[in-house]
């Protein structure tokens, strides 16, 4: 990645839009990507320090994208509910 880590962000702060989807939801692949390679997800509003990404919780129709700032400990939660899709199969 040759992308700066600062640059290509909401001024408010917040997650950038390249672990987002095109509807501005997170991107589930990036964001894992960021974890994986140790990338910073955005701008934490309230301070300007880095947000570094956590593992997704998955709950039954939300997936949780949990940040930490790096400057002031404050965690950051982008919730993404998942949409609505055909079940698999007969479980019931
Ligand atoms: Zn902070």
């Amino acid at each position: 990645m040759t992308q700066p880590l600062i640059g290509r962000h909401d001024p408010r702060g917040g997650i950038w839009s390249r672990v987002k989807d095109a509807d501005g939801r997170i991107h589930d692949g990036a964001w894992r990507t960021a974890i994986a390679t140790l990338q910073h997800v955005g701008i934490h509003a309230h301070c300007g320090g880095l947000l570094t990404p956590h593992e997704p919780d998955v709950q039954r129709h939300v997936t949780f994208y949990p940040a930490f700032c790096v400057q002031c400990g404050a965690e950051v939660m982008q919730r993404v509910a998942k949409p609505r899709k055909p079940k698999k199969g007969a479980k019931a």
